[in-house]
This record gives structure tokens, C-alpha cells and sequence, in this order.
């Protein structure tokens, strides 16, 4: 005889629970499995020394997100449990609380085989499950009544140390900021990631891509041949900021920027500067990363409804997943910030600055990275009318072969739209500089950190090789009185040499010292000697077997006019003609001229000991 028939309810159906008992249920488990998660970002951090890409709101947000994930999953199957409640009962509502909460916690193990992680966590769902059956409705709901408020604190408390230490150490940083001199110029560095050269009107690109910094650069002076020093984010902005060359400091692919080396901002902080930082790459531009340091505020991960829910595993499932992001309809990386969003942070903070000290501003724009997906207009601004985008692509950073040609024209055409839309933004934000009167008090740098390969030499996106493509990059410096306007610099230059250019043009040449020299010397008309510059990365990571930094460590030097790249691990070497080669086509390494010339670069190399 079952229960139901004595007049007793049956302890295992779902709706013998009062609706009240399972949203505590809900919560509860929800906020457990972002403890969980929790749990796996520690180990990832602290014992295998992994960068997690997440800001420190995970630690309050990661519960929360989950629990009202769990609220929303517990009420569809209360709700499901009054039309089927011999398929959906008490014990497999458990269980799927369960499942979802171990497998958003595997999830985060990128070693962990998808498979065996959705399988480990059915087997926990099933145990549980079969545990909660026997224990029945109103023992469940004593636990979750009791863990409940416990949770609820935690989270509390954890909101309150994250957001409070912050505050607190931001309040500490501004007060021990020293007196300025009378008279600095403010400082804003400005870079507009994965943007390179070679596709800029700027550069004479045929397409109109770059009109309001091309506007900008009359002003100012324009190096032609700017190179980064990496071809991808973290040792590019790493040498933008310490002066160093790749191979002389540890930030790599999972590395972050050695904490010993002095930074920029340090630097500017110590002679009264506020030195605030508004990063567009939550990837490899943020505080985890080492590159934060010296800002008195670092706006990375900031608190955007996308940018909380992204906080939590089960969400990234989600995110991450191509099939369910068609789906929905949403192409783009979730939670990630447009050149208008960080615009508006920017000005926001220029409100509420410290009165009376000159800034130290960095911003950096994500605009132009892949996924390439401009807003309207921007988005078929340069795509051929009668062409139809393949929702493929937007993503595909490294094609099979039988997408090669069908990506390169399309990638580089939503490519040159991305950089058109965010060159609006830049035309938006010396507007506002202007507006708000800053224009001529403020030294302003524009560049990026690294190009983009769109099949040239076979390769896409970037960090897999040093050819032109990936690592020549624009940059303008332009401030009224001190910097020439209209002018152009033909001599090959190294964005390592920005501190030192910042240093002195704010005054503080003397004082402060960094590697690298001030590219004012190139400001003259007389032509300085031209030093050697190098571009280096060291092996990569997750990058398909045939490109050449995922055979080696890759170095390469300009020294009187050619371009010499070297893979250390394989040994193969190019040669291209600095001026009559731009986009290196000819490779001069293996004809008679070029080859005379090797012995010297590779000694070169050598003696620099430039092993990155
Ligand atoms: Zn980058």
C-alpha cells in the first residue's frame, strides 16, 4: 500500500515540500557549489599556479550567481513536480542540484576531460540522489535551514573584505601619494589591442579605418616603424611598462610580470601622480596578471551584471559553449567591455579624481580582438554588400585549411570594422578631453600592443609568430608645445622605450631611470644612431603544431635595415628587407647577399643573450 493511500504524504515527492523549505534548499545548495568553486580556484591558483582570469569579486559573487541559478533551476522543477511528480521527486531534484554544482567545480580544471568530469559528477548526482530519497523532505530541509545562514555570512563577509580592502588599500595608496611639482602635464597611454600598423589609414591602409586618429596625429608626432616587443598582451604591456625586453622578466603564458622590476606608474606615483589604470582585456591586462602595479586604481574586472554572472563556472559552461551561444544568439565573449564602456569609466573617473595632481591614466581597449563583432554600423562597414557573414568565423581564430580563404576575407574585413568602431571611441574620447580642457595639459600616447595575422605566412590571430603583421604597431605622442605636430619618424622604434619617453617629457628624466631611452631623440631633425631592437616569445601554448612558436622560443632583431627571425627551437631563420619588405614576403635568409649578412645577426642575438 503506498503512503498516499494511508493519507500520508510520501517523503520523497517534491511537492510534500513547502515551497518555502525548497528555495532554502535551493539557496543553500546554490551557494554551496559556489564554495565549491571556490575550492578549485584555490587549488588552480595557489598549487598549480594557474592564472584563473577572474578579479577577487569571485569570491562573493561565485555564491551568489550560483544560488540564483539554483533558485530558478529549483522552481522550474517544483513547478515540473506538480505535473510529473513520479519523474520529478525529492531525491532527483537533489541530485541535479548536485550535478550541476560538482560539474561547474571540475569545469574549472581545464585538465580535467570534459567527459569524465560531466560522468564524476552524474555519479554524485545518482549517489545523492539515492541518500536524500532515504532521508526524505523534512530532513533535508533541517540541514539546508541550518547551513543556510552560515552560508549567507560568509558570502556577506566576503563581499565586505573584497570590496573594503579594496577601497581601504586605494583610500592608503592616494594618501601616501607625495606632492606634485608645480606645472606636470598629465600622463595618458592609451592602447588599442591587437591593432596593427599595416591596417590603420593612418599608415596609408586603403580603407578609412583610423579618421579621428588620424586627426589626432596632426598634432602630434607619428613613429611609422614602431615595434612592440612581444606579439601578444602580457610581456607588450609588461615592456610598455618597465622598459624591459621580453627575455629580461618572467611575464609569459602563465607567468604573470616579476614583482621585483619597478614599473611606470611606480615611478610617476612616487613624484605625485594618481596613477589609475581602465583595462579592456580581462584576459592578460589585469591585477593577476602583474600589471596593475603602481595604479592607485585598476578598473579590470569591474562589477557588470555580465561580468558577475561570468564569475560563476556554470555560467562559463554556458559562455564558453558554441553551439548553446548560437543558440541564444550571442556571438560575443561574455562580459566583455567595449571602448564606450571603459570611455565612460574613464570620465567617470576624471569626475572624482584627487583635485590639484596631475594623472598617470592607462587605458587599454579590447575593440579590435577577436571574436571581430563591431556594433552596427562597424560590423559590415568594409563586408562586401550581397555577403552574408558566417557566424563561424567570428570566432575562428585558426581555421582548418578548408576555411583559410573564406576567413581571411571575412575575418579581416569585421577585423577592419572593429578597428573603424573603436577608432570612433578614441575620436569620442579626445572630444571629451578636449571638452573638459585637458587636451593641451596632458601628454598623450596612443599605440597598441601587438598586431593580428590574417593568413599571411599562413597564420592567424597572434603570439604564434614575430612577423611584421603580429608586431608592428601604431604610435602617435603628441603634446602641444613640447612634441612636433605633423611630424613623422621613419627610424625603426621599441614601445620598450616608452618610460623613458614618459619620464622625460613630464620632467622626471633625471630622477627616474628605467631601460630604454627617451624617443625624443628622434623629435630633432638630426637622425640619432639607431640601436637594435628585439621582439621576442617564448614557446606557446595551445597553438596548432605547425606554427612556429609552438616549436620553440622565437627572437628577432632589426639592426641597419633588415629583420632577422630566428626559432630557437628550430633553428630556422628569416631574413626580410626592413624598408622595401613590409609585409615580408621575400625572405633573404637562404640567397647569397642575405646570407652574408647572418653570422652578424646571430652574434648579435647571442651576444644580447636574447633567449625570451
Ligand atoms: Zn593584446
Amino acid at each position: 500500500m503506498s503512503p498516499a493511500s494511508k493519507g500520508l504524504r510520501d517523503p520523497t515527492d517534491l511537492t510534500s515540500m513547502r515551497l518555502r523549505a525548497l528555495v532554502i534548499l535551493a539557496l543553500a545548495t546554490g551557494l554551496l557549489a559556489g564554495f565549491a568553486e571556490l575550492f578549485g580556484h584555490g587549488v588552480r591558483r595557489f598549487l598549480l599556479n594557474e592564472f584563473l582570469f577572474l578579479g577577487p569579486d569571485v569570491l562573493w559573487t561565485a555564491p551568489l550567481v550560483n544560488a540564483a541559478i539554483f533558485l530558478l533551476l529549483g522552481l522550474g522543477l517544483f513547478s515540473g513536480a506538480r505535473l510529473l511528480p513520479r519523474l520529478i521527486t525529492l531525491g532527483r531534484t537533489a541530485g541535479i542540484f548536485v550535478f550541476f554544482g560538482s560539474f561547474g567545480a571540475f569545469y574549472i580544471f581545464p585538465q580535467f576531460h570534459r567527459v569524465a568530469a560531466l560522468l564524476v559528477a552524474a555519479g554524485l548526482a545518482v549517489q545523492t540522489a539515492r541518500w536524500a530519497e532515504r532521508r526524505g523532505a523534512e530532513h533535508l530541509t533541517r540541514l539546508a535551514s541550518r547551513l543556510l545562514p552560515t552560508l549567507l555570512t560568509a558570502v556577506l563577509l566576503l563581499a565586505i573584505l573584497v570590496r573594503g580592502g579594496r577601497a581601504l588599500a586605494e583610500r592608503r595608496a592616494l594618501a601616501a601619494l607625495p606632492a606634485p611639482m608645480i606645472g606636470t602635464p598629465n600622463v595618458l597611454l592609451i592602447v588599442l589591442d591587437t591593432v596593427r600598423a599595416f591596417n590603420l589609414s593612418l599608415y596609408g591602409y586603403a580603407r578609412n579605418t583610423s579618421p579621428s586618429l588620424d586627426g589626432f596625429a596632426a598634432g602630434g608626432t607619428t613613429f611609422d616603424r614602431a615595434f612592440s616587443t612581444a606579439p601578444w598582451t602580457l610581456p607588450s604591456h609588461a615592456s610598455m611598462f618597465t622598459g624591459l625586453w621580453p627575455h629580461e622578466m618572467s611575464a609569459d603564458w602563465l607567468v604573470p610580470l616579476n614583482s621585483g622590476v619597478p614599473t611606470l606608474a611606480e615611478a610617476l606615483a612616487r613624484h605625485g601622480f594618481v596613477p589609475a589604470g581602465f583595462s579592456g582585456n580581462t584576459n592578460y591586462v589585469s591585477r593577476e596578471v602583474g600589471l596593475a602595479r603602481g595604479f592607485v586604481s585598476f578598473e579590470d574586472y569591474v562589477l557588470t551584471p555580465s561580468l558577475v554572472l561570468r564569475n560563476s563556472s556554470l555560467v562559463r559552461v554556458v559562455s564558453r559553449n558554441r553551439t548553446l551561444r548560437r543558440l541564444i544568439g550571442e556571438e560575443d565573449a561574455l562580459g566583455r567591455k567595449s571602448a564606450a564602456d571603459i570611455n565612460r569609466s574613464f570620465f567617470r573617473w576624471l569626475d572624482r579624481r584627487p583635485a590639484g595632481r596631475p594623472f598617470f591614466a592607462f587605458i587599454n581597449f579590447y575593440d579590435a580582438h577577436r571574436p571581430y563583432l563591431p556594433p552596427p554600423p562597424y560590423d559590415r562597414m568594409f563586408v562586401p554588400p550581397g555577403t552574408e557573414p558566417d557566424p563561424r568565423l567570428h570566432r575562428t581564430a585558426k581555421p582548418g585549411d578548408d576555411q583559410r580563404d573564406e576567413t581571411t576575407a571575412w575575418a579581416a574585413n569585421a577585423y577592419d570594422g572593429g578597428v573603424a568602431w573603436l577608432d570612433s571611441q578614441l575620436g569620442v574620447l579626445f572630444a571629451e578631453l578636449e571638452r573638459r580642457g585637458l587636451t593641451d595639459s596632458t601628454l598623450i600616447i596612443v599605440t597598441s600592443d601587438h598586431g593580428e595575422e590574417f593568413g599571411e605566412h599562413g597564420l592567424f590571430d597572434h603570439g604564434n609568430s614575430l612577423y611584421r603583421q603580429a608586431v608592428q604597431v601604431p604610435l602617435v605622442i603628441r603634446r602641444a608645445g613640447q612634441v612636433p605636430a605633423a611630424a613623422r619618424v621613419s627610424a625603426p622604434v621599441s614601445l620598450r622605450d616608452l618610460p623613458m619617453t614618459v619620464l622625460d617629457l613630464v620632467g622626471l628624466g633625471e630622477e627616474e631611470r628605467f631601460p630604454g631611452a627617451p624617443l625624443s631623440r628622434y623629435f630633432g631633425s638630426v637622425s640619432p644612431t639607431h640601436d637594435t631592437l628585439l621582439q621576442g616569445v617564448r614557446k606557446a601554448i595551445r597553438q596548432p603544431e605547425r606554427y612556429p612558436a609552438a616549436q620553440g622560443n622565437l627572437a628577432a632583431l632589426i639592426q641597419d635595415s633588415v629583420r632577422y627571425i630566428r626559432n630557437l627551437g628550430t633553428g630556422e631563420e628569416r631574413l626580410f628587407d626592413l624598408v622595401h619588405d613590409p609585409l615580408e614576403q621575400h625572405d633573404l635568409s637562404g640567397e647569397p647577399p642575405g646570407q652574408a649578412r647572418l653570422p652578424a645577426l646571430r652574434a648579435t642575438l647571442e651576444r644580447v643573450r636574447f633567449v625570451p
